[in-house]
């Protein structure tokens, strides 16, 4: 690693982040999916608990003078049924939103729930895609929304791979978005990555360098944009998903504010630091009271493999028996 500090960049610092697993079922079954995000075996919790817990994290916030800043994932998250009253009363008690989905739900649903959401990350997913013109006609509804961050995700099957890259172009041509080709890994949604699918060389570069295009929004950006202080002293602006690319995500020893600048919640309402879920459960939903720790991890995960994960502050220490793991 080339790099001692990772702090937040945008406006972090002003926001606790709540990244939120909501749902198992999905209208997708991506064979590079574990069933498990989307058979729907894990029920979801009522709208009343959800709201609570909303609330609770309000409050913890309001101790903290933080503003919420909610991310919501499934399975596809647009079809449960309460989803827009929740993303409404969230907005309206002045927290952020942001959703990852597959784009699928009616344009209905996008232009009556568009201006409560701070972010849509939009996956493409090859597999399952009805109609490539509605995933724009999606993506158009966000870019159109002068309060909505867009981003597009391709996930690049490698026997698809030119498909999907003929697809991002076409998006890029049409929708201003930031776009990353995701290469997939084995093992995704499921106990940890096992290793990455097989892409040739010229694959991985065109995934490594491919861009979307940057729109002039200027909202907040609660998670995603770091700042990297280099060994040279030199501070660099990235965003995790640069350094997934370059795979500069071992953290082994490094000191991590995972669980007190975020927390996690799984499906079944388990609360942790991080989606590495070092160190095991903090609480869930059903608490009474919302309890979050107050001094940081020291990281003993190999792979730091998710961009909230990414996010949260790290400094370097020397602990050569942790770096040795
Ligand atoms: S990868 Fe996403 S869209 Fe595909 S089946 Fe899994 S949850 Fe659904
Ligand atoms: S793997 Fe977990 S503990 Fe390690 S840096 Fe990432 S979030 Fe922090």
């Amino acid at each position: 690693m080339d790099f001692f500090k990772l702090s937040n960049a945008g406006n972090a610092q002003e926001y606790f982040g709540v990244n939120w697993a909501l749902t198992t079922k999905c209208n997708y079954r991506c064979s590079y999916c574990h069933p498990d995000l989307y058979n729907g075996k894990i029920k979801t919790a009522e709208f009343e608990v959800i709201t609570q817990f909303v609330d609770k994290v309000f409050d913890y916030c309001g101790k903290k003078e933080l503003k919420p800043f909610f991310e919501f994932a499934g399975g596809e998250v647009t079809y449960l049924k309460w989803f827009g009253d929740l993303l409404d009363y969230i907005s309206q008690r002045g927290g952020l939103v942001a959703i990852i989905s597959n784009a699928s739900s009616s344009l209905e649903w996008w232009n009556n729930h568009i201006h409560s959401l701070h972010g849509a990350c939009l996956s493409f997913h090859v597999e399952g895609v009805k109609s490539v013109e509605h995933f724009i006609q999606v993506a158009k509804i966000a870019e159109q929304c002068r309060t909505t961050n867009l981003h597009v995700n391709v996930m690049m099957p490698p026997e698809r791979f030119d498909e999907c890259l003929k697809f991002a172009e076409e998006l890029r041509s049409r929708v201003e978005t930031t776009i990353a080709l995701q290469p997939l890994y084995h093992g995704f949604g499921g106990a940890g990555i096992t290793g990455k699918y097989a892409y040739t060389v010229e694959q991985e570069e065109i995934m490594k360098t491919f861009r979307g295009r940057f729109s002039n929004k200027a909202l907040p950006e609660p998670r995603g944009a770091v700042a990297i202080t280099m060994d040279s002293g030199e501070v660099l602006i990235k965003s995790t998903f640069d350094l997934l690319v370059e795979e500069k995500t071992n953290f082994v020893g490094w000191e991590c504010h995972a669980g007190l600048e975020n927390i996690v919640v799984t499906f079944k309402g388990d609360i942790y630091r991080a989606w590495c879920m070092q160190d095991g459960p903090i609480g869930t939903i059903f608490d009474l009271e919302l309890e979050l720790p107050s001094a940081p991890v020291i990281c003993r995960t190999k792979i730091c493999q998710c961009g909230p994960d990414i996010s949260s502050r790290k400094m370097k220490r020397n602990i050569p028996q942790l770096v040795a793991v």
